[in-house]
């Protein structure tokens, strides 16, 4: 039996007749830029988050540029950001001209531990970004209660987590603004590239989509300095037709993880832990072993896809050498990325496909 780490292949055929009409709905109009598409993506997408604004745009990382633009944020601020995520959350902040800022997870849940924030405010932090890394929220009552406090704001990026609940709530309702990815192998995905911002600010909205398209409020106007983002018709008229499903992906993916969690027994692995404030939708499901490489190893040779989110922490990447920051001081985010690793979730899995994946993780034993 092949398992894949991913595959899009069951969304597909279930909404093959949907996204073909969307594609000719599109091309009869030959409309493919700023069009009703996007607008009624923009309203369904914000119902869906309960937040008023919902600007498309071109991916999740411009989303996240954008927002920081649109608050004022640039060079000589700081903007703390978790120290295991990827890199584009703290490429968005390095793109404006501010530092980021690294805070340690905590390392049951990979996410940003509230309880290292304060350490690592000075006087010229003007923002925090959790980021619902893998789908699970952030613990946010805790970080919007440190941001009002010290006069922050939260921007939270959701690229992983479309539709996970923090309390009953919605993640990307909590914060200023929220950026999204709809990168084909995210919760909702599109077929390119594509992204969004919402949020219930309508300055903020109103900057972000100025900012997005030439810094124009009408045709050949610009008040700001902007760029390119935006998203486009066919994108916005695929991602329409895949919202609907979005409930039942993410319901599927708790299905998976919930057998994950309850039938993966074997001392070698570290299991996901759930905050009990959380209901996450499973972007990612990571297991954790000191034999990672090992395990890896054993998986792919049984046919099972496997990924590592991510192998090198940010702050030792090439382009971030700059940074000055040493190996050895971030080592939650460096024992994370050494020991980390990825199985397979996606929408559709069957459960024999499950049950494999399941009996090769207990099955491991390591040779040391
Ligand atoms: C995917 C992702 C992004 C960037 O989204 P793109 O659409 O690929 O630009 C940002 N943050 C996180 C946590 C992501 O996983």
């Amino acid at each position: 039996m092949r398992v894949p780490f991913v595959s899009f292949k069951p969304l597909e055929r279930e909404l093959d007749r949907e996204i073909r009409a969307a594609f000719e709905r599109v091309y009869e109009r030959s409309w493919y830029i700023e069009g009703e598409e996007d607008k009624r993506f923009e309203e369904d997408f914000a119902k869906y988050c309960g937040v008023e604004y919902c600007v498309g745009v071109g991916n999740g990382l411009d989303a996240l540029v954008l927002i920081l633009k649109a608050l004022g944020i640039g060079a000589g601020d700081e903007v703390i950001v978790p120290s295991n995520t990827y890199i584009a959350t703290a490429l968005a902040v390095t793109y404006t001209g501010a530092l980021p800022v690294f805070v340690e997870p905590d390392i049951r849940t990979f996410n940003i531990d509230p309880e290292r924030i304060e350490e690592k405010i000075t006087g010229r932090t003007r923002a925090l970004i959790p980021v619902h890394l893998y789908g699970q929220a952030c613990e946010m009552d805790e970080i919007m209660e440190i941001a009002k406090r010290r006069g922050l704001y939260v921007v939270e990026d959701c690229a992983q987590a479309h539709g996970a609940l923090y309390k009953g709530r919605m993640v990307g309702s909590f914060g200023i603004a929220s950026g999204f990815s709809f990168y084909p192998g995210k919760n909702l995905g599109a077929l390119g590239d594509a992204g969004a911002v919402v949020t219930n600010d309508a300055e903020i909205a109103r900057k972000v989509r100025e900012l997005g398209n030439y810094g124009s409020d009408y045709k050949y106007h610009h008040i700001r300095k902007g760029c390119n983002s935006r998203l486009d018709e066919l994108q916005a008229a695929f991602l329409d037709a895949k919202l609907p499903l979005l409930p039942k992906v993410n319901e599927d993916r708790r299905r998976t993880a919930g057998r994950y969690l309850t039938e993966i027994k074997n001392p070698e692995l570290i299991l996901p832990h759930v905050s009990e404030n959380a209901v996450p939708v499973w972007h990612i499901f990571a297991v954790r072993s000191k034999r990672r490489e090992e395990l890896e190893q054993s998986l792919n040779a049984a046919g099972i896809g496997t990924n590592k989110h991510y192998p090198i922490p940010m702050h030792l990447q090439r382009c971030y050498e700059s940074l000055g920051i040493p190996k050895g001081a971030l080592p939650i985010a460096e024992e994370i990325s050494e020991t980390e690793l990825s199985i397979p979730m996606y929408y559709g899995m069957s459960e024999e496909e499950i049950d494999y994946v399941i009996q090769n993780l207990n099955a491991f034993r390591s040779a040391r």
